[in-house]
């Protein structure tokens, strides 16, 4: 009896072998004397867990559990970003959106049509109002000339009963604090980015000018969380500053915002998928989590503080060997790459264009629709296909771990071999984690780390 040829097999040491099982979702450590002969005992475990499955089970299988995916969906949240301006008062020699940039602002009657076009969808829809969420956006949102535009968004989404996510470089709070305080019902938290500790931050995120913005940025946070205002600080890891993320984190303990109920940490991963180039910041996604579970590991006070909720390739097997902690609601099989993909995110751009996401803000490869003819779902590449109903994700030996790659990459590097891509991801952070796999591998028998997906045992 052969292992199904879908399993993904990975040698950890001379004698131990890791097996991921991307139909049921089984991971097991096995020793590897045991896989040129199983006794039937191991067979009926392997069996179990779904390492013998034909092609038709297997298709059977997926399309059972996108059903559970698809019921799951239905209380998934919609993020609608509004651009009040396409102007920044930072230059970040980083910042993905520098082409984009410029003198580009919204106006009362674009926001009013805005706020017409996230209506109509949400009536469309039928969508209830805690499931809308708009995220004030820019360019710098609080660059806007005109104000009154903040306020103008809150009190719309104070009407609809919509929250608000306020996307800022953190130099203008100090401004608009007074406004923030009154729409505090409506507001559900801050994003501002700390990038690293003083040095590291002011050469990725300077003013316009050159000069740093650590110091307004640690301020902005301190006083917003001073108002008790929801902070949730985003750290952008890339190669520029990964090495110095330990400094952070020293930071961060000294400031006392780790005891702070009011205050979270987002990482996420540098990434560009128009311009993939290694010379660019980017890090793979292996490097940023191994970084992660070793800072979680080595500091207490980061426990439910820190979130990295921005898997592209490993969340399945982060979350089955409880590395990072467990906050996603929906542990199965992915069938999307990234929330824009699955047609929960759109984006308005100042003058009522709307794009797929933040990272195609008015290109026109990406255009989606605009406030005059309404909002309409996705079209062109970006219209949410599953993986199953996509062509070379059906048969690819990762498609449940990936959800259909980003339409963006595609667009731009047509010639990308994805699969090979997403496999070199995997391999590399089971390299970098093999010691801590190992840890739990047993000579004598098989360890199962974690539960199958729901679905498995009605096929
Ligand atoms: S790796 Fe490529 S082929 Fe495989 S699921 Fe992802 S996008 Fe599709
Ligand atoms: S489609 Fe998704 S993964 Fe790709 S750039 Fe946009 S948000 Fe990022």
């Amino acid at each position: 009896m052969e292992l199904s040829d879908r399993v993904l097999r990975f040698e950890l040491d001379r004698s131990s072998s890791l097996l991921i099982n991307p139909v049921t979702g089984a991971i097991d450590i096995i020793p590897t004397r045991f896989l040129g002969h199983l006794s039937d005992s191991e067979k009926g475990l392997l069996h179990e867990r779904g390492y013998f499955l034909s092609e038709d089970e297997r298709l059977r299988m997926l399309v059972a559990l996108q059903d559970v995916e698809i019921q799951h969906s239905r209380n998934v949240p919609y993020w609608f970003y509004v651009l009040t301006t396409l102007d920044c008062n930072f230059r970040c020699p980083i910042c993905y959106e520098k082409q984009t940039l410029a003198r580009s602002e919204t106006t009362p009657d674009t926001i009013e049509k805005v706020m017409d076009a996230i209506k109509g969808f949400q009536e469309e829809h039928e969508i209830p109002a805690d499931r809308v969420n708009l995220i004030v956006f820019g360019g710098e949102p609080l660059c806007v000339s005109d104000p009154d535009i903040i306020r103008q968004i809150l009190q719309s989404s104070h009407e609809q009963k919509w929250k608000d996510v306020v996307v800022t470089n953190g130099s203008r709070v100090k401004r608009f604090i007074g406004l923030f305080v009154e729409y505090s019902g409506t507001i559900s938290d801050f994003r501002v980015t700390l990038d690293g500790p003083q040095a590291i931050h002011d050469s990725r995120r300077p003013y316009r000018g050159g000069r740093g913005s650590f110091t307004d940025v640690v301020s902005a946070i301190d006083l917003l969380l001073e108002n008790h205002l929801s902070v949730k600080m985003q750290t952008i890891l890339g190669s520029g500053n990964i090495s110095r993320f330990e400094d952070l984190i020293t930071f961060v303990e000294e400031k006392g915002w780790l005891q702070d109920p009011s205050f979270q940490w987002r990482i996420e991963g540098s990434h560009d998928y128009a311009n993939l180039d290694p010379e660019k910041d980017e890090i793979s996604e292996g490097r940023i989590v191994r970084a992660l579970i070793k800072s979680k590991a080595e500091h207490e006070g980061l426990g439910g503080k820190i979130k990295f909720e921005s898997f592209k390739y490993l969340g399945h097997i982060v979350r089955s060997f409880g590395w990072l902690g467990t906050h996603k609601t929906y542990w199965g099989p992915k069938y999307g790459f990234c929330e824009p993909q699955k047609g929960f995110h759109y984006v308005f751009s100042t003058r009522g264009g709307v794009y797929h996401c933040p990272r195609t803000i008015n290109n026109p490869d990406f255009y989606v629709g605009d406030v005059g003819g309404g909002l309409r779902s996705k079209g062109g590449g970006s219209e949410h296909r599953s993986i199953l109903e996509r062509k070379d994700c059906l048969p690819c030996s990762v498609n449940t771990l990936c959800g259909g790659g980003c339409v963006v990459q595609k667009r731009y590097h047509p010639g990308l071999d994805c699969e090979e891509y997403a496999l070199s991801v995997i391999s590399e952070f089971i390299d970098l984690m093999k010691g801590e796999i190992l840890e739990r591998a047993d000579p004598d028998r098989i360890v199962s780390v974690n539960d199958l997906w729901q679905g498995h045992h009605e096929s």
